[in-house]
């Protein structure tokens, strides 16, 4: 049987780091579906096309498609040939990504591949949108948040290792900002699915979420 795992929330919630973690311990395959909209939006900046042009953007896509390369728990991106895995977690990138995710256009064709990667097997993947509309008959669905103190924290700790210096104050702002567009938006917004497993990260080691999480997928 397929096992598919699904694990949405608002941004810097510890999605990709916990499931990279359960990817490893179980044998599936992470799929990091935010990427591909951060995809979308570097292919924007480089080809100065606006954010706000759906039509512009669903043609950007057409003629430059989005190429993964997976392992286990590593996921690389490319788009022209070129491997643009750390260019997508530029600033520039992040304050200007929800925009492009807000179009349907957008949306559908990420969409559909996402779906067909999942056709593959295993796979554990994190997003916005992947319990209530990506995946819906995921077997498994997290919906991981934390307090925004705690994740622009994690992230400003984050962007240190990569040499990005942003002040926490700036940091929360652009969180909230990012969680507004993303939970208001018509098209598949951010939010818990019915049948999803709320959890609480805020306060609590990575170990103790990977093992939260570990028991309902071995249920
Ligand atoms: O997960 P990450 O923070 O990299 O996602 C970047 C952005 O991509 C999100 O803020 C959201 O606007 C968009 N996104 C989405 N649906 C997904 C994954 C990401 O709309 N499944």
């Amino acid at each position: 049987k397929k096992i598919k795992v699904a694990i949405d929330g608002p941004a810097s919630s510890g999605k990709s780091t916990v499931a990279k973690r359960l990817a490893k311990q179980f044998g599936f395959i992470y799929t990091d579906t935010g990427a591909m909209y951060r995809a979308v939006t570097y292919l924007a900046l480089t080809y100065h096309v606006p954010f706000s042009d759906e039509q512009a953007l669903v043609e950007l896509l057409h003629q430059h498609p989005i190429e993964f390369k997976q392992t286990q728990t590593e996921q690389q991106v490319f788009v022209d040939q070129k491997n643009i895995t750390d260019a997508i977690r530029q600033p520039d990138v992040t304050n200007n990504v929800s925009e492009v995710a807000t179009h349907q256009g957008v949306r559908e064709a990420l969409v559909k591949q996402q779906q067909l990667i999942a056709e593959n097997g295993q796979v554990i993947m994190d997003g916005r949108d992947i319990g209530t509309a990506v995946l819906p008959d995921a077997q498994v669905k997290i919906f991981l948040v934390a307090s925004v103190t705690e994740r622009a924290q994690r992230r400003y700790a984050e962007n240190q290792t990569k040499g990005i210096l942003t002040d926490l104050d700036t940091l929360t702002k652009e969180i909230q900002q990012r969680d507004h567009i993303d939970s208001t938006r018509e098209i598949s917004p951010l939010k818990q699915a019915e049948d999803a497993i709320l959890v609480d990260t805020t306060g609590k080691s990575i170990d103790q979420v990977v093992q939260i999480i570990a028991e309902y997928i071995q249920q």
